[in-house]
């Protein structure tokens, strides 16, 4: 699905990511962790099309990745970037529309009709079928990122990107969200690439742990180097999974 090779990005004379190479298959789910600023966020930020990088190869199914984001890909951070005065049912309709905008505008009749159908799905997939009608506000912190999962996936996106997704969720919960972001991932065959600073967490959900870090760090000249893949782990928990 995503073919990089010899990848650099700098920011002037920062250096963040130095020569990546990796592929990535569709069906995978990547799990990354590396150090605080060591460039995770700016990678998945590459994945998604908010940044371009500054030399390499880097394909989306062959063809160089599109500029902009699009549906093919879809995003979910640790803090939410959730609609406060639209219902939860509103909140995931938009992410539709926004998604379909380019080329309709404000969906209308059947169109609202299936969108519709498909947001209430959606919501009922990620367990929120009973708030369809309640305001972010109202709802706990894994709720909330329930309801950005499900705003993210309404879109179809063939690669999903979580940057620290349950971070700032207690461990009850994430136990829970981990159940569904596994179950998401069959159902709707994603492909994975998550950020995470908690590396059981990276364990438990990856078929594969990618680790990032800046190998030569030098004190003198903290940013003449960037980060690199240290180590690439197959999880056999893969099987597993697949069960
Ligand atoms: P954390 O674990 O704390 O989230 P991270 O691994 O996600 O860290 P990034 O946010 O990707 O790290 O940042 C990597 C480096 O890139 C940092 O040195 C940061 O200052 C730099 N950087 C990120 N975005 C920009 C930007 N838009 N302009 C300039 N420098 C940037
Ligand atoms: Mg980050």
């Amino acid at each position: 699905l995503i073919e990089i090779k010899h990848l650099w990005k700098t920011y002037g004379a920062n250096v963040v990511l130095e020569n990546l190479s990796l592929s990535i298959e569709a069906g995978e789910f990547c799990t990354l962790v590396g150090p605080s600023g060591c460039g995770k966020s700016t990678f998945l930020r590459m994945l998604l099309g908010e940044e371009s990088p500054s030399k390499g190869v880097f394909l989306f199914e062959g063809k160089p990745f599109p500029k902009e984001p699009s549906v093919e890909r879809g995003i979910v951070f640790q803090r939410y970037s959730l609609f406060s005065h639209l219902t939860v049912l509103d909140n995931v309709m938009l992410g539709i529309e926004l998604g379909e905008s380019r080329f309709l505008g404000k969906l209308f009749g059947s169109a609202q009709k299936r969108a519709k159908e498909e947001a209430i799905a959606m919501l009922e997939a990620v367990g929120l079928g009973d708030v369809l009608h309640h305001y972010p506000s109202a709802l706990s912190g894994g709720m909330q990122q329930r309801l950005s999962i499900a705003q993210s996936l309404v879109k179809k996106p063939k690669l999903l990107l979580l940057d620290e997704p349950f971070g700032a969720l207690d461990p009850g919960i994430r136990a829970d969200m981990h159940a569904l972001i596994l179950d998401l991932w069959k159902k709707n065959n994603l492909t994975v690439v998550m950020v995470t600073h908690d590396l059981h967490e990276g364990f438990y959900l990856g078929t594969r742990l990618l680790v990032f870090d800046k190998v030569r760090n030098d004190p003198q000249a903290p940013n003449a180097f960037g980060a690199k893949i240290t180590y690439d782990i197959p999880l056999i928990r893969e099987k597993v999974k697949d069960e």
